[in-house]
């Protein structure tokens, strides 16, 4: 026991992502589908117990970051109590999460007392209406997010950074308006390409499909994103980088993940870019739970194995890691391991897998 994961291309596994609930308070075009959508039952979920017990079990095994998702974890009940739990049980853990940012207000505080330090914002647009179109809600504002932003940072929650998925639906006006942000604000902004679900029209996905403005009335202002095409989405996003001044690429981020970070000449803010190719899968060095128990190697498998069964069936902790060591081993190469040249599609709901 207390082996490190590796696979069989040699890759260390030092990053768990974990979902904690499908359940969503918004509605997002690229992620899940307006209705219709079968949620789990609530027995069907990992109880805390059972997230405190396979947490443990990944950090015997040297897992190193624990990034809490969802659907949107902040709508599960009590998540502060989780939050504070998997700390308390093995602080030397690097926790993190990933939320769209509605319900911060709520929950900033007992986060930053409980020593959670890294929060992602998912935030695609500042614009108000795009926004409610985007996320298919009528409550919850860009503004609000960033009120709540300011306030977690002035509390002591320093670490936070946003995310801003580029699909059919924002355009170059939003991303300009977001790097503004990442330099009047100091924070780090990641732009990421929308991927396609074999579950959801590609029309509501595809950078470089202005879909809104024949979709949902939703003018397209002339400046639509039809430059973004997958081939070309990093060069595309640089230029506009170049608008606000000489860009240079960071290097030595001390970081292992998709995104390349850049910086403008005279700002703190770092922008991240992370592309749809799968140069940086040589790199993976993560896995996903999901909020069902299924331990998923990559987001592009549609295999996954149900450690929920593992851990209701009496198997002991060592039993459970024996058998994630074996399977970890199988994390295929990249994500066209399995594919004959067609084009790659995500197999489930983003909300099922945590993103
Ligand atoms: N609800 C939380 C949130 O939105 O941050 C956490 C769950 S969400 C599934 C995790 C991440 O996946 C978010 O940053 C979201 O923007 C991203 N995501 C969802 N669907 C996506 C897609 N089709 N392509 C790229 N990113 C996607
Ligand atoms: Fe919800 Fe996050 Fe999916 Fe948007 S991306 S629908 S906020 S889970």
């Amino acid at each position: 026991m207390n082996n490190s994961l590796v696979d069989s291309h040699g890759r260390e596994i030092k990053y768990l992502r974990l979902s904690v609930t499908d359940r969503c308070n918004l509605r997002c075009v690229y992620c899940m589908p307006k209705k219709g959508i079968k949620l789990l039952e609530r027995e069907e979920i990992l109880s805390f117990s059972e997230i405190l017990r396979i947490v443990d079990i990944f950090t015997k095994l040297k897992i190193r970051k624990v990034r809490l998702t969802g659907g949107e974890p902040l709508v599960r009940e009590d998540i502060d109590n989780l939050v504070e739990s998997l700390i308390a049980a093995n602080p030397e853990i690097d926790y993190a999460i990933t939320t769209n940012g509605t319900l911060l207000d709520k929950h900033y505080k007992k986060f930053a007392d409980c020593g959670l330090k890294k929060i992602n914002i998912s935030l695609d647009t500042l614009g108000a209406s795009k926004y409610s179109l985007l996320t298919r809600n009528k409550i919850y504002t860009p503004q609000m997010i960033l009120d709540y932003i300011d306030k977690a940072t002035s509390y002591g929650l320093k670490d936070i950074r946003i995310n801003s998925v580029i699909s059919g639906f924002n355009d170059k006006e939003d991303i300009r308006s977001m790097v503004d942000l990442a330099i009047i604000k100091h924070i780090r902004i990641r732009f990421i390409e929308a991927m396609s679900t074999n579950k959801l029209p590609d029309r509501y996905i595809e950078c470089g499909r202005p879909s809104y403005s024949h979709d949902n009335g939703l003018s397209a202002s002339g400046d639509t994103n039809d430059a973004f095409t997958n081939d070309n989405f990093k060069e595309n996003i640089i230029n506009i980088l170049n608008e606000f001044g000489t860009v240079s690429k960071v290097k030595n981020l001390n970081e292992l993940g998709p995104a390349s970070y850049y910086r403008i000449d005279n700002s703190d803010g770092l922008i991240g870019i992370i592309s749809n190719g799968a140069s940086y899968c040589n790199n993976c060095n993560r896995i996903r739970l999901t909020s069902d128990g299924r331990l998923k190697l990559c987001l592009y498998s549609k295999n996954s194995l149900n450690l929920k069964k593992l851990l209701r069936s009496g198997s002991s902790d060592l039993e459970i890691s024996q058998v994630i060591e074996k399977y970890v081993n199988k994390k295929p190469c990249n994500k066209f391991s399995n594919k004959s040249g067609k084009k790659i599609l995500l197999p489930e709901y983003m909300n099922r897998v945590g993103g």
